[in-house]
């Protein structure tokens, strides 16, 4: 969806909120609506799968998005002090994606913007500065000028 040929047809509307909302969680381009939606019935023309599968899918689905976009961290400040744990994305995970459009693509794991390097340089460190009150919410790390700068770009 980032790839420069397919970002604006796709992807570009979710990308509209710099500092999403739960709002946002569901904000996108019809394109981007039927790539997302159509991931469950493809899944199921190859796998045989159980409703009760299916149904646990899509909840997870919306409330790991409706967490992505919130807007404040949800996460306790050892999250990512916990190996077993840290490799769930957080709000903060997220929010640094929508700001910079560059890092953090993962929406659910860390594993992949690990191994192919695009986590945020600092998402530990503004995880940590949310979640210790050195800022009370994601928004007010957007008030930090090396956070602006992430968007100019
Ligand atoms: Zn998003
Ligand atoms: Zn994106």
């Amino acid at each position: 969806m980032h790839h420069r040929k397919l970002f604006r047809f796709f992807h570009r509307i979710h990308h509209k909120s710099h500092t999403p909302t739960p709002w946002a969680a569901y904000s996108f381009a019809p394109p981007e609506a039927v790539v997302e939606a159509g991931v469950l019935p493809l899944v199921a023309l190859v796998l045989p799968m159980h409703e009760l599968t299916a149904f646990l899918f899509v909840t997870h689905m919306i409330i790991r998005n409706v967490i992505g976009h919130a807007g404040i961290e949800l996460f306790p400040k050892w999250w990512l002090r916990v190996p077993l744990l840290r490799w769930i994305t957080t709000t903060t995970h997220h929010d640094l994606h929508h700001s910079t459009a560059r890092y953090n693509y993962g929406l659910y794991f860390t594993w992949w913007d690990r191994l192919f390097s695009t986590e945020h340089p600092e998402y530990r460190s503004r995880f940590e500065a949310v979640t210790t009150g050195r800022c009370t919410t994601n928004k007010d790390l957007n008030e930090i000028p090396f956070f602006q700068n992430d968007r100019s770009t």
